[in-house]
């Protein structure tokens, strides 16, 4: 049995066993991929696994690089130091999650079910994907985390933007700031009520096309055109480059029957990772976690395992230390 069960490679919950370690918890950490640098992901040479997401950097110049490799950096410290406890970790994927009085039943695929007196659900979030011809070639995923990857490479030129969210709106507003000419195209007009949605609206090079869609994305290598449409009329933009961001999708499923999510799937948390069901805990991307950055992922997780710790200490059996 185990006093804390962390469920998840990403920084949300390496942070967590860090803190585990240096306080001496029983703890157990479950994970499909582990957060590292893969050199062979894709042909650029800066691309890193941070859990199951690929983080891209690319900055023509090292002061940047080093502002902005602070999270991976961090993060493979900690994968060091948490591949080194023998016992504490299980590369496995958790197939369900239980509760029979107290006690957690975390079941994997390939080590049975393991026991916890607390869960840390820490496992992230999908981006979604457009279904449209040519998008899965040529369209960059991601435009909240992309914006300051990319931001050199759009100065100047003609940017297309399909934004379902929020955070689409901050980049193409970031966008705003050096592109030529920023097309925003807004499918869901809800979002339209937004102040930022507004503030683009006043931006001489941003146009905002509100209840268009993506039909198609064309180009031979790179993108080209983006084939908008609203009410059968068709349209088509020149742009230089184009990115999409609409939306993520929490990895949640484990957590389903709990009635511990909101609509979209993301798991509710009060402001210290704490669910309504006693002794399950939440951090990272699968929650509401504002920022959908590395950096907050490991403050997040370090946040619950501190309130998991605090839990344990309020359980009348005395508690075995860690090593
Ligand atoms: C394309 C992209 C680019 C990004 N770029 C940046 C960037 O430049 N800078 C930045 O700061 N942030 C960036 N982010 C965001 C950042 O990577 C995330 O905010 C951060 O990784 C979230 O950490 P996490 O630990 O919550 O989840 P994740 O890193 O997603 O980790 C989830 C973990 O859970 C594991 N897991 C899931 N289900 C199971 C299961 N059933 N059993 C066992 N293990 C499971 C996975 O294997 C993985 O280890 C980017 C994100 C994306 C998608």
């Amino acid at each position: 049995m185990h006093d804390l069960i962390i469920i998840g490679g990403g920084p949300a919950s390496q942070s967590a066993a860090m803190y585990a370690i240096g306080k001496q918890i029983n703890f157990l950490m479950i994970y499909e991929k582990l957060g590292g640098r893969v050199d062979q992901v894709t042909p650029a040479d800066r691309d890193y696994l941070v859990g199951s997401i690929v983080v891209h950097f690319d900055f023509p110049d090292a002061e940047d690089e080093e502002d902005h490799l602070i999270g991976s950096s961090a993060v493979h410290l900690f994968e060091r130091q948490i591949k080194t406890r023998t016992g504490r970790v299980l590369n496995d994927l958790v197939t369900q999650i239980k509760r029979e009085g107290d006690v957690f039943h975390v079941a994997t695929k390939h080590h049975g079910v393991q026991q916890g007196v607390t869960v840390l659900l820490a496992t992230g979030a999908k981006p979604r994907s457009l279904e449209v011809p040519g998008a899965g070639e040529l369209l960059v995923g991601n435009l909240g985390y992309s914006v300051t990857t990319h931001s050199q490479q759009i100065a100047n030129r003609s940017v297309g933007v399909v934004g379902t969210t929020e955070y689409a709106l901050y980049g193409a507003a970031e966008f705003a700031q050096t592109a030529a000419q920023v097309y925003l195209v807004i499918p869901d007009t809800k979002i339209m009520s937004l102040p930022i949605a507004q503030a683009l609206t006043q931006r001489p090079n941003v146009e905002v096309l509100a209840g268009y869609r993506l039909t198609e994305v064309v180009g031979r290598f790179k993108v080209e055109q983006l084939v908008v449409e609203r009410a059968g009329q068709p349209r088509s933009l020149n742009v230089d480059v184009a990115y999409v961001d609409v939306g993520r999708e929490p990895q949640s499923d484990l957590v389903k029957n709990f009635g511990i999510t909101d609509q979209d799937g993301f798991v509710q948390t009060n402001g210290s990772g704490a669910t309504d069901i006693s002794g399950l805990f939440a951090a990272g991307d699968v929650t509401r976690a504002l920022g959908e950055q590395v950096l907050i992922a490991i403050g997040d997780g370090a946040r619950a395992a501190v309130s998991a710790h605090q839990y344990l200490l309020t359980q009348s059996a005395p508690r075995q230390l860690g090593t």
